[in-house]
């Protein structure tokens, strides 16, 4: 399918691929049995400009949108999703000071994120609010030149391994969701420290840790926006990076397809490889169509925030759900037509098939942006009426 890519946009998915393969390839396998945090691909990452990709050119960016980013991040997905969530992370963290943040927190903290020298995370989830984000209980409490923040956050990707962490709290508990906040929290703030990480079914090379605040006193100008703020951004900020969690998506379901191609090509049973089969074509060819079309409307999604819209809730739902069930659905087949093989941790169909589940669940499960959507056709058709 021809995306009619601006030649600057051919070469960031160019370079992108080529640092997948040249440098995620050779060591996937390895993080994903380890656990450990991929800093040699990060620093690859960074030397190669792709953190500058998704900052603004007055930042030491190039740039960039929500497009460019999820070329990036499909690209680095086709071959290790793991990976790539830690950059897709670091896209994340900034997006809120980047909407919202003041000349001086930007000029402050924007080049050393594009250079890659900062990495960063988003603090939402606790034990206590998961779909439900307005149940948080983190709390900043008001005090002589800044704020002071207690509580915990969970499940949060780059946790530990980030140099600044933008991080949710209430700032008036008796407002519940009107009453929260965003700081931008360095790693080294005293009574800021890392708890449990996790260990997981997949994207294990990336690190999912708890935030942990202890009388943490942060200045009050690294509040972005304003008090009260703080959940309606998070939510304009999310509707932004799902397209990235769908690029995510398409990329392991390309990767997926890409190996389940290569193995039935080779491999040979009844006389003859496994693809001439006119059954194992099919659900093949069904791989591909699912692919292509997640990736059309990811692509879409993207397009239309970048276009400068003003609302994109529905269109940025749609991507993710669509193509997180696509990774989900693509990666199984593929281990179906591996057969034995593709159960097998020697061929990277099983891990893609463990990374693509986490898609459907982050950054909105598909059941709550489902109701998402729903929302607006029912909004929609109410404005008809
Ligand atoms: C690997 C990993 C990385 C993550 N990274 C981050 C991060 O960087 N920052 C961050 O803030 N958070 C992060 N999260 C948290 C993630 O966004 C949440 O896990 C997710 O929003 C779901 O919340 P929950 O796990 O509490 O599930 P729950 O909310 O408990 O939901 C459990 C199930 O119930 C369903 N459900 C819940 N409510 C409804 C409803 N109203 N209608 C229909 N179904 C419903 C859900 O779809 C789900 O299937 C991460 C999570 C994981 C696992």
């Amino acid at each position: 399918m021809e995306y009619f890519l601006t030649e600057q946009q051919k070469t960031i998915k160019g370079l992108a691929r080529r640092i997948a393969e040249e440098r995620i390839l050779p060591v996937r396998a390895e993080l994903d049995e380890t656990e450990e945090f991929p800093w040699g691909v990060i620093k690859d990452l960074a030397d190669s400009d792709m953190f500058r990709v998704f900052i603004p050119e007055e930042y030491e960016g190039l740039g960039g949108g929500c497009f460019e980013l999820c070329l990036v991040i499909e690209e680095l997905s086709r071959v290790c999703s793991g990976i790539a969530v830690s950059y897709a992370a670091s896209a994340l963290g900034p997006l809120t000071l980047l909407e919202y943040g003041t000349e001086a927190q930007k000029q402050k903290y924007l080049p050393d994120i594009a250079s890659g020298k900062k990495l960063t995370a988003f603090a939402l989830t606790e034990a206590t609010a998961g779909s439900d984000a307005s149940a948080i209980r983190t709390t900043a409490e008001r005090v002589g030149g800044g704020y002071v923040l207690n509580g915990t956050k969970q499940f949060i990707t780059n946790g530990g391994e980030a140099e600044l962490y933008t991080v949710i709290v209430l700032t008036d508990k008796t407002r519940g969701a009107r009453g929260a906040s965003a700081f931008l929290v360095e790693k080294d703030t005293p009574g800021f420290s890392f708890g449990k990480k996790e260990r997981k079914m997949g994207i294990r090379a990336s690190s999912t840790r708890e935030l942990i605040f202890r009388n943490c006193l942060v200045p009050e100008e690294n509040m972005i926006g304003k008090p009260g703020m703080g959940f309606i951004m998070t939510m304009k900020l999310l509707d932004r990076s799902r397209p990235g969690i769908g690029a995510q998506a398409v990329g392991l379901a390309q990767g997926a397809l890409e190996a389940a191609v290569d193995y039935t090509r080779q491999r040979i049973q009844f006389g003859q490889p496994l693809i001439s089969l006119p059954v194992v074509q099919d659900i093949l060819a069904d791989m591909a169509i699912r692919v292509e079309a997640a990736r059309a409307l990811v692509y879409a999604a993207a397009r239309t925030i970048d276009s400068g819209a003003k609302s994109f809730t529905e269109e940025s739902a749609m991507a993710k759900v669509f193509a997180s069930d696509t990774a989900m659905k693509v990666t199984t087949d593929a281990v179906q037509v591996c057969g034995g093989a593709g159960y097998m941790r020697d061929y990277p169909v099983e891990k893609m098939m463990r990374d693509a589940k986490i898609t459907q669940i982050y950054e909105g499960s598909n059941q709550v942006l489902r109701n998402a959507i729903a929302f607006e056709l029912r909004k929609r058709k109410a404005r008809r009426e």
